[in-house]
């Protein structure tokens, strides 16, 4: 494993960020989440789309194009010596002594490259429980910001409940997860909440899309409601470390027949062979 900071390599444990850094002050940055599999960066392009799209909408100025990024990440894990592993990437309004204003500083990029510990078998074959929570985020979820901590509270209150994760529901409806895309399937066909400023636009959920329409199940993005999420065929999440997993049951009750659904399944082989193909 090892880290980035500001055009060094250092070992994750180094003391490197000044008191006065705005990411640790005031959550004032933007991040990425990269996979690699077996040494080659999983849509690492959309990744950085949504990184500089993500800057952009908190008016962070970047010097960096797609491809410096590209360059000093696969760098970072050249260095790691890691073949699978995650690759965070975070860009923060720089290091200013503290007041709320933008500064007129460079930006801080620092990255992390760390062992990716993949979900168990078991998760994937059985399935992993959720509950649903008040979507509590503010109105620009669409922005990969640092600020979690009403993602952070939610997953908690799943975890402490014996669950993997919170549903999050705004005005009735289901949004995402605290850190991953929804999706149910109603007769046969997939249904996932449609890109707007209320959820993060999931390179993941891209993946999905793109994979339905050769294994002819049709995807349609619409919103679903609470109710129509409870007596879904099957429900499952996508993100970038969960992949494609299903969700069995939700506030203690069964999805379907409470066991991983064919259609979900179907898509999770079909997104393993998107990785195989890498
Ligand atoms: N929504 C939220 C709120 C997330 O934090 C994540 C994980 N980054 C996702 C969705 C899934 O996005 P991706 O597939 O790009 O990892």
């Amino acid at each position: 494993e090892i880290g980035y900071i500001n055009g060094e390599f250092v070992s994750l444990n180094e003391k490197v960020i000044p008191i006065d850094e705005r990411g640790h002050q005031f959550g004032d940055g933007v991040y990425e989440v990269i996979r690699i599999y077996d040494g080659k960066p999983f849509m690492m392009e959309e990744h950085l789309e949504r990184l500089i799209n993500s800057a952009k909408a908190i008016r962070l100025p970047i010097t960096e194009s797609v491809d410096d990024f590209k360059s000093l990440i696969m760098k970072a894990v050249e260095k790691s010596e890691l073949h699978n592993c995650n690759v965070y990437l975070q860009i923060t309004r720089g290091i200013a002594t503290r007041q709320h204003l933008f500064p007129n500083v460079p930006a801080s990029i620092s990255m992390t490259v760390r062992e990716a510990n993949p979900l168990s078998d078991e998760m994937r074959n059985t399935g992993v429980t959720a509950i649903t929570h008040e979507d509590e985020r503010w109105a620009n979820c669409y922005i990969k910001s640092l600020n979690l901590l009403p993602n952070i509270l939610a997953k908690q209150v799943a975890h402490e409940a014996g669950c993997f994760e919170a549903i999050l529901v705004r005005d009735g409806y289901v949004t995402e997860g605290t850190s991953s895309n929804m999706f149910i399937v109603k007769n046969g066909a997939v249904y996932t909440t449609p890109l707007s400023k209320h959820i993060l636009p999931g390179i993941t959920r891209i993946a999905v899309k793109e994979i339905a329409n050769p294994l002819q199940i049709n995807f349609y993005e619409e919103h679903f409601t609470e109710d129509q999420l409870m007596s879904a065929e099957e429900i499952f999440m996508t993100s970038t470390t969960a992949e494609v997993l299903p969700i069995v049951r939700v506030n203690d009750k069964p999805i379907g027949h409470g066991v991983p659904g064919e259609v979900t399944k179907k898509l999770y082989e079909q997104f393993k062979r998107k990785v195989e193909t890498l």
